[in-house]
C-alpha cells in the first residue's frame, strides 16, 4: 500500500467530503476519483470510520456521569436562571434594536407615542414577569432549606 495518493490527489478533500464542506463540482470530482483510486477509497473508508468513532463517542457519553455527585435540582436551578437571564438581555437587545429601527422609519409624534407606547407597555410586563419567575428560582433554594 503506498503511503500516499498515487495520482497525487489532495487528501484534504476527503474529509471535506466527510463533512460535507466541498461544492458540488469539487464533490463530484472526489466521488469521481474515488471511483478510479483504491488508496483514496481506503483513506475515504477509514476517515468515515473515525468520524463515526467520534461522534458515537461523543454521543454515548453520558453527560450525568460527571455530575453524579452534585445535587441534580441545582444544576437544573441554575440553568433555569441562566435562561430566564439570557432570555431577559435577548428581549433588552431586541427591544432597543427594535425601538431605534422603529424610531428611524416613524414620522409623527402620535404615531411614535402609538407604537412605542404599547411596545412599552409589552416590554414592561414581560420583563417583570421574568424578573418575578427569576426571584423565584433564585429563593427557592432557601425555602427548601427551612423546611
Ligand atoms: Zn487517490
Amino acid at each position: 500500500m503506498p503511503e500516499t495518493c498515487p495520482y497525487g490527489f489532495d487528501e484534504t478533500l476527503l474529509s471535506g467530503a466527510i463533512d460535507r464542506e466541498l461544492v458540488q463540482a469539487t464533490e463530484q470530482k472526489v466521488r469521481i476519483h474515488l471511483e478510479d483510486c483504491a488508496f483514496c477509497r481506503a483513506q475515504f473508508d477509514e476517515l468515515t470510520q473515525l468520524r463515526e468513532v467520534a461522534m458515537s463517542t461523543t454521543i454515548r457519553q453520558p453527560p450525568d456521569d460527571q455530575w453524579r455527585e452534585a445535587p441534580r435540582g441545582g444544576i437544573s436551578r441554575t440553568g433555569r436562571t441562566v435562561g430566564w437571564l439570557l432570555a431577559i438581555m435577548w428581549l433588552v437587545i431586541i427591544t432597543a434594536f427594535g425601538l431605534y429601527q422603529g424610531w428611524q422609519n416613524t414620522d409623527g409624534a402620535f404615531e411614535k407615542f402609538l407604537g412605542f407606547g404599547g411596545l412599552g407597555a409589552v416590554t414592561l410586563l414581560f420583563a417583570s414577569v421574568a424578573l418575578d419567575r427569576w426571584r423565584t428560582a433564585k429563593t427557592d433554594p432557601y425555602r427548601e432549606v427551612e423546611k
